[in-house]
């Protein structure tokens, strides 16, 4: 039993101060708690939240002619060290691949490996009929969400419309709520060709070789077919709030669509390409303006934006040298940092409230990814996943002291105002104050369940 005092609590809907009493791996009380015989574990000045789920992933991923270094062992550990206690990963099927065999792979790939407990997303790329029947079977094996790509043609992760429309026409009936990477292959296939002409291949043109269009385009279209087939439909990575605003106008018309967006997003601009170090934020979509970010913090503050998730994606800075923008194998490094920068560039600056940050780090994820109210809330019953976090604590990026194997950050030299303190996974203090106290392996598969959120905005 751990009785953590002194604390002020985070939800959704307040700010209490009180005790949190953890039994085994559970939560057992919080408020004034009677707590003969628990663990005493001082909170003082500091914030207790719910175990941070960070919805968006790549733990082990191969894309193009890399894998990533960060494997599920390191990069679940740099999580750890970030106040981040589950994490949903992607499990890519490959063609013409059952998705329950590419589902079943995943988790051996995972087992033994992860020090924090995680679910999964499926990534269907092949949608035969023999994978449409499976989709039941899918959902109630705990995985009840899917990802389709609308570009990365030539890597395999492209799914076509048609493809696409089938699979959310069986999506609503199952439970299983269809992600979207949404951009428009025809667009960034052709302005890439532009660039390739011009001779405008440098790492600096990766972000005028994905325009925001592709993205809008494609979440309405995505909001389109989803309407069609009856289904609900969650957008990833959003870069442009002009995605939002779309998603917001379904939203309002009835339609039950969500919106995630990233910490980088949130936190950098594309002023950054024409820098020294472009090599460092290839992500897609892209970083955008300093105008389009600060409309994304004002829809994260009015809950227009459900979810925001890291997008970590371990690829090294080795395995970019020498190549074009074209050849990249895009994605950067950002789980452990997911948690303190939304509080100090949202919470810290005022401009999101310290219940806000919880909603979208773990309430909104948990909800809409059937996680809760096991994962994501501070209440009786739920698993002992907590973050104590303390607020006063100042602090400067730097790559040496991040536990991720890509070996750099783009946040690095960033000031940051609070530090996770210690991270709580079903009631064991796996990580405290730069100390892991965790092991590879403890960390466990957490079926979701089917999608049928209460609460979550909704039209
Ligand atoms: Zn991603």
């Amino acid at each position: 039993m751990l009785r953590i005092t002194g604390g002020t609590i985070v939800t959704p809907e307040a700010m209490i101060r009180g005790d949190v009493l953890t039994d085994g791996a559970q939560i057992a009380a919080i408020g004034r708690v009677d707590a003969a015989g628990a663990t005493p574990l001082p909170a003082d000045g500091c914030l207790v939240l719910p175990g941070i789920i960070d919805c968006h992933v790549h733990y082990l991923l191969t894309s193009g002619a890399y894998t990533t270094r960060d494997d599920f062992a390191s990069a679940s550990r740099a999580a750890a060290a970030g106040g981040v206690t589950t994490a949903i990963d992607y499990v890519t099927q490959h063609k013409g691949e059952s998705f329950q065999a590419a589902i079943a792979g995943r988790r051996a790939e995972a087992e033994g490996q992860v020090y924090i407990d995680y679910g999964l997303h499926l990534i269907v790329t092949d949608v035969g009929q023999g994978q449409l029947d499976e989709v039941a079977a899918v959902v109630a094996g705990g995985v009840p969400s899917a990802k389709v790509y609308t570009t990365y043609k030539a890597s395999g992760f492209y799914l076509d419309d048609w493809s696409w429309y089938r699979l959310l026409q069986r999506a609503g009936a199952a439970g299983l709520l269809v992600t979207v990477h949404a951009e428009n292959d025809d667009l960034l296939e052709g302005r890439k060709a532009e660039l390739v002409r011009a001779g405008a291949t440098a790492l600096r043109y990766h972000a005028e070789a994905r325009p925001a269009l592709a993205e809008v385009e494609a979440v309405h279209r995505g909001l389109l077919l989803a309407r069609s087939a009856g289904a609900p439909v969650y957008f990833v990575h959003l870069s442009s709030p002009a995605s939002v605003h779309a998603i917001r106008e379904a939203r309002r018309a009835g339609q039950r669509a969500f919106a995630e967006t990233c910490t980088h997003y949130l936190t950098l601009t594309d002023e950054v390409y024409a820098g020294p170090h472009p090599e460092r934020y290839l992500m897609t979509p892209p970083l955008r303006g300093a105008a389009e970010q600060q409309e994304l913090w004002r829809a994260l503050a009015a809950g227009d934006i459900d979810c925001v998730g890291s997008d970590h994606c371990g690829y090294s800075l080795d395995q970019r040298l020498g190549l074009d923008f074209t050849r990249v194998s895009p994605g950067i490094p950002g789980t452990e940092l997911l948690l303190p920068l939304l509080y100090s560039e949202g919470v810290a600056r005022g401009r999101i409230a310290p219940s806000q940050l919880v909603r979208v780090i773990a309430d909104a994820p948990a909800r809409l990814f059937g996680l809760y109210p096991r994962k994501g809330t501070i209440v009786p019953g739920a698993d002992a996943d907590l973050v104590i976090y303390d607020p006063a604590e100042r602090w400067t990026v730097s790559a040496d002291a991040l536990h991720s194997r890509a070996g750099y950050s783009p946040y690095e030299g960033l000031t940051v105002q609070g530090r996770v303190r210690t991270t709580i996974s079903r009631g064991e203090v796996i990580y405290d104050r730069g100390q892991f106290t965790g092991t590879p392996g403890r960390g466990r598969f957490v079926p979701g369940r089917p999608f049928a959120p209460e609460g979550v905005a909704a039209g």
